[in-house]
């Protein structure tokens, strides 16, 4: 049913929207009951190359992002490093290993640095959008996970962090959803449409039109989610498809990196 509503022209009237909203939460809804968020892969650097680290402890008020800025490393490189999945597990006194540090030999046959140079290994697609937060960590990525379908990537990334419409279009649905917590769908000309979901807030309203890059609501934890991040799906005509086939890859991206396993 839902693919039917979808398939319809797309008019601009508010019925028009609504009915795609429809469609695209009797699918979202149907995803929800399969799947949480939020669930990262653990680090799968040796251990003998983290013995080689520089260590620092964290003090009072440190973020993931502020340690990494201040030794020049980057945030999912850290994260990965020290087997962190989402950036709050961050917790005063734990002693971190710095990565720069490691002889660079060290790191070339580490998982995680095949998976940080190559994030997604499939066709990309010529229809490109935006990423949804400058600066964040792909921790969980698209399809079969614990024997569920998860039907997008998460984002990882500290409560309040903005989050950006990846293209233009027109706000079909904000509000709750079961399991998605804050969502946002926008609906694209194309047959396309982004959701964004666990948001703290949501800032815009259902038929206004957003423009690509505009800042439409900040990273949060509602819904089912172990930790802050932006759960973000592409769907087109209201199939999932992976989003990290329709996002630039870093350097293109330089704020966002990737955990072990998270590209997928
Ligand atoms: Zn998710």
């Amino acid at each position: 049913m839902a693919v039917v509503m979808v398939g319809m022209a797309a008019r601009r009237d508010g019925t028009a929207l609504r009915m795609r909203a429809v469609a695209t939460i009797a699918a979202l809804a149907l995803c929800a009951a399969l799947a949480g968020c939020g669930g990262g892969a653990g680090s799968a650097i040796p251990s003998t190359a983290a013995r080689a680290g520089r260590s620092y402890t964290v003090q009072p008020g440190d973020t993931v992002y502020h340690i990494a800025t201040r030794f020049g490393v980057s945030v999912g490189r850290l994260m990965t490093v020290n087997g962190l999945s989402d950036p709050r597990d961050l917790r005063v006194g734990q002693t971190l290993t710095i990565p720069g540090s490691y002889p660079v030999a060290a790191l070339s046959g580490a998982v995680h640095e095949r998976s940080s140079a190559f994030p997604y290994r499939g066709m990309r697609e010529s229809r490109q959008f935006a990423w949804p937060v400058a600066e964040g960590i792909v921790s969980s990525g698209f399809g079969i996970r614990n024997g569920a379908m998860h039907d997008g990537v998460d984002i990882a990334a500290p409560v309040g962090t903005p989050v950006h419409a990846a293209d233009s279009g027109v706000v079909v649905f904000t509000g709750r959803l079961n399991g998605y917590g804050n969502t946002i769908i926008i609906q694209h000309d194309d047959q396309y449409a982004t959701v964004y979901g666990h948001d703290e807030r949501n800032f815009v309203r259902e038929g206004e039109h957003v423009t690509r890059g505009q800042t439409i609501g900040d990273i949060g934890t509602s819904g089912r989610t172990t930790g802050a991040n932006l759960h973000f799906e592409v769907r087109h005509d209201n199939i999932a498809r992976n989003p990290l086939a329709y996002l630039p890859e870093p350097p293109a991206a330089p704020g966002i990196s990737y955990a072990a396993g998270g590209g997928m």
